[in-house]
């Protein structure tokens, strides 16, 4: 039997051996060369997985919610109108701490697995001038995928700066920065970019650059001034010692080991393996007469699912049982339905294995609850869904008749 459960909830997740064997390596000073290069290179590296080449990374010692603080300290003072698009828990953690920052703050939250339309957003953007605005393209309590593409457009078009918490969705979904015009991409290390939690990282526009700059006062925040960052990420980046706080060396170290992995599997090859392992994954899911909280496929996450128990199924049961069974996943989140549903995570180095052995976990639990299911039938399920995105992905024409050229995800 493995010492250990697979821990399948959306963060943190299961971590690369190469990753973890990093982090283990003996600590450096944090002007030693070797350190120097490695901090160097992850910055560079953030640049292509964020697909920003024109952007300024921050690597800062912290978690998701301190990339969330530093990107509207810098950004927001006293009196700044800031709209905050709010699909769950972390939308409105945004309006929190937009209103900490003395802004005059407006919420427009999404009904219960759906998503705030785009005539909403444009409608609330031509009535008033808003300096910034918020976006999370998934939000963790819910699993609703929100498309940042269109929204960033109108930002834009209204000039408001655009921050996308990418918290559970930097190198798992489909982010172009650059490409898109948004403005702050920010997330933190133990979501699909792999590392063990402790790094909060960021990803800022010239604009938002530009803006900063010309900010008429000091940020209220110490620690998370960008002032007090942006010369040491220049200067690792040129390859020269600096400082300001003690960076967490093996973090980094982890960092750049992961973010090499990540750039080796190649950015559309990965956010392709996990649309095609969600999708199966969500068929599995609805084959066991489960409800998932996003309303439709097409907002669904691709790095967490997040479904209803069954109608009289004790949540807290099926969850003990389910870790029984060498599983881990998680509870419900959003207080208004909490105690209803669960979480599973299925990023960054998620196979189709791990998902095999969560569907397996949780029929079985289900089956010893008397919800009553066929076993075996969302095992099935996924697999003929991930048979068919292959057969779709790599169909090729001979004398009539398909020949599958690529079993590999
Ligand atoms: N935003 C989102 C979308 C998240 O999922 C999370 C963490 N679950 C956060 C922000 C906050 O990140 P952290 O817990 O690392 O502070």
């Amino acid at each position: 039997m493995k010492g250990r459960k697979l821990l399948m909830i959306p963060g943190p997740i299961e971590f690369e051996p190469d990753v973890l064997q990093a982090l283990g390596t003996a600590t450096t000073s944090h002007v030693d060369p070797n350190f120097i290069e490695v901090f160097g290179k992850s910055l560079e590296l953030m640049r292509e997985v964020w697909k920003s080449p024109k952007g300024q990374p921050f690597i800062v010692s912290g978690t998701g919610t301190l990339a969330m603080d530093m990107a509207a300290a810098n950004l927001i003072e006293k009196g700044d109108a800031v709209l905050v698009i709010s699909t769950g828990y972390f939308g409105k953690r945004f309006k929190d701490i937009s209103d900490r920052y003395g802004a005059n703050t407006t919420i427009l939250e999404a009904p219960l697995g759906e998503v705030v339309s785009l005539q909403e957003i444009e409608k609330e953007l031509r009535n008033k001038h808003y300096k910034v605005m918020t976006i999370t393209h998934v939000d963790t309590s819910t699993g609703v995928r929100v498309d940042p593409k269109p929204i960033a457009k109108l930002a834009q078009k209204y000039n408001t700066l655009s921050v996308l918490d990418g918290v559970c969705s930097v190198a798992g979904e489909d982010i172009k920065q650059d490409e898109w015009g948004i403005d702050v991409v920010l997330t933190g290390s133990q979501k699909a970019i792999g590392v063990p939690p402790g790094l909060a990282l960021q990803m800022v526009s010239e604009k938002a650059m530009e803006i900063w700059k010309n900010r008429k006062t000091p940020v209220s925040n110490y620690y998370s001034d960008w002032n007090n960052w942006l010369p040491v990420m220049k200067a690792y980046e040129e390859r020269k010692p600096s400082y300001f706080g003690t960076p967490p060396v093996n973090l980094i170290v982890a960092l750049e080991t992961s973010l090499q992995i990540i750039c080796k599997e190649g950015m559309s090859e990965r956010i392709n393996r996990h649309q095609v392992l969600a999708k199966a994954f969500r068929a599995g899911i609805k084959s066991l007469q489960l409800e998932t909280i996003a309303n439709s496929e097409e907002i669904a996450a691709n790095t967490l699912t997040a479904a209803y128990y069954p109608k009289g199924i004790d949540g807290g049961e099926l969850l003990k049982k389910i870790a029984k069974n060498d599983v881990i996943i998680a509870g419900g989140l959003l207080s208004e339905i909490k105690t209803t549903y669960f979480r599973i995570g299925h990023m960054g180095s998620v196979s189709a294995n791990d998902l095999i052995a969560v569907l397996s976990a949780l029929e079985k639990a289900l089956l010893e609850l008397g919800h009553n299911i066929v076993p075996g039938k969302s095992l099935e399920t996924f697999q003929e869904e991930l048979l068919r995105s292959k057969q779709s992905k790599n169909k090729r024409y001979n004398n009539d008749r398909f020949i599958i050229t690529d079993w590999d995800l």
